[in-house]
């Protein structure tokens, strides 16, 4: 049975001893807090009689200047040790301040299992605006497809749809044989979808480093009893998580700033950032929205080279974008998109000489295709 006499104050006190003495912000901490009380001091006869005195004495004093427990302790030895040796091997830790260009980062992307995307038929409307009408388009491992349009002709709607923000109020969405269009964020994530955002989303309080590993959360993550009682397995997804956070952050040029709060960073870092966070899963399909505005020359291209990496390793890759040249330079085939519909698609070659799209989406006139036609296709 229970009785209020079980959880009596002096058993509070123990307790709560226990766990300042070994550090409550860690498990084994706290477990070998409470071994020390129980199994040691506890079994003497002089403590039991004054282990209040020795409780409260204690909780005051650890509690003011063993502010990590024991465990908090070691952990700091760790670090200073850690710190002597990064002291003596030459390297210091990264200071976030200058934004001055890294080499284009040779790091490898690993491999990658591309999934085929293909959209049939989707439709959505926003009220009595049609975003989307009948849009279909198919994404292969491999190869780019790019999806181009003005403002607000439905391509960061179609990415919401895939990637399950939104409901399509009709047509087929699938995944290697899979149909995302009922399946709710995390369910399309889980299935190997990851992408980018328009407007980067990043939340507050983590450093850049944790930003990027949290993208392996949905796709590689231990039990919650594994992380609590930090099993081996929980270890080695863990270690896999810091290893290939580390390595995506080098590829996209963000190693010297891992330490830093990533809402700290300008905005073209933190679409890099996110570019990191969907690559560390190693997803089926890619998705990025406009991830090259708000980049300078030399970070354009480091992210096409990033891109052309995961397409090689086998990658699928939708690449929503404005950079005209961009497109052209990286895409297999090319989708345009206007009012929410399809206008054309077709290799870069085809969509750079059709008429339409220079004239709706480049701005350019049809009558001055026929002379400048072979010009345009320089530029
Ligand atoms: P793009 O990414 O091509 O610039 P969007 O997909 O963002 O275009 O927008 C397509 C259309 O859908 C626009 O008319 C936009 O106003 C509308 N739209 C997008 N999202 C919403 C929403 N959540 N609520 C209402 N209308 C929306
Ligand atoms: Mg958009």
């Amino acid at each position: 049975y229970i009785s209020p006499e079980a959880f009596s104050f002096s058993f509070a006190t123990t307790v709560l001893a226990a766990s300042v003495l070994g550090g409550s912000g860690s498990v084994y901490g706290a477990v070998i807090g409470a071994a020390i009380l129980q199994f040691g001091l506890n079994q003497s006869r002089d403590f039991q009689e004054y282990a209040l005195v020795f409780t409260g004495a204690f909780l005051i004093v650890g509690g003011v200047f063993l502010t990590g427990g024991l465990a908090g302790v070691f952990r700091g030895l760790i670090a200073r040790l850690d710190a002597a040796a990064a002291k003596s091997a030459g390297t210091s830790s990264p200071v976030p301040t200058d934004a001055v260009a890294a080499p284009v980062a040779s790091a490898d992307v690993g491999s990658f299992t591309g999934k085929t995307l293909t959209v049939t038929d989707v439709s959505k409307s926003f009220g009595g605006n049609k975003a989307l009408k009948s849009v279909s388009l198919s994404a292969a491992p491999g190869r780019v497809t790019a999806l181009i349009g003005p403002n607000g002709s439905g391509k960061t709607t179609l990415l919401n749809m895939v990637c399950g923000f939104y409901r399509t109020d009709a047509g087929v969405i699938d995944l290697d044989g899979k149909q995302l269009q009922t399946l709710s964020p995390d369910a399309v994530a889980r299935a190997g979808v990851a992408r980018t955002f328009q407007t980067p989303h990043i939340p507050e309080g983590v450093t850049v480093f944790d930003a990027v590993v949290s993208g392996r959360y949905m796709s590689h993550r231990a039990s919650i009893l594994d992380a609590v009682i930090r099993s081996p397995r929980f270890r080695r997804v863990r270690a896999a998580d810091r290893a290939e956070a580390e390595a995506m952050l080098e590829l996209v040029g963000l190693s010297r700033f891992r330490d830093a709060e990533a809402t700290s960073l300008p905005l073209g870092m933190r679409r890099l950032l996110e570019v990191a966070r969907s690559l560390v899963s190693h997803p089926g399909v890619l998705l990025l929205d406009e991830v090259a505005s708000g980049l300078d020359e030399h970070d354009v291209d480091l992210l096409s080279t990033v891109i052309r990496k995961v397409t090689a390793a086998g990658g699928t890759v939708v690449l929503v974008e404005h950079n005209f040249q961009l497109v052209l330079s990286l895409a297999d085939e090319i989708v345009v998109l206007a009012h929410g519909e399809v206008m054309a698609k077709g290799t870069p070659a085809e969509i750079e000489s059709n008429p339409r799209v220079l004239s709706e989406y480049l701005g350019v006139d049809p009558d001055d295709l026929v002379d400048e036609a072979g010009t345009e296709s320089g530029r």
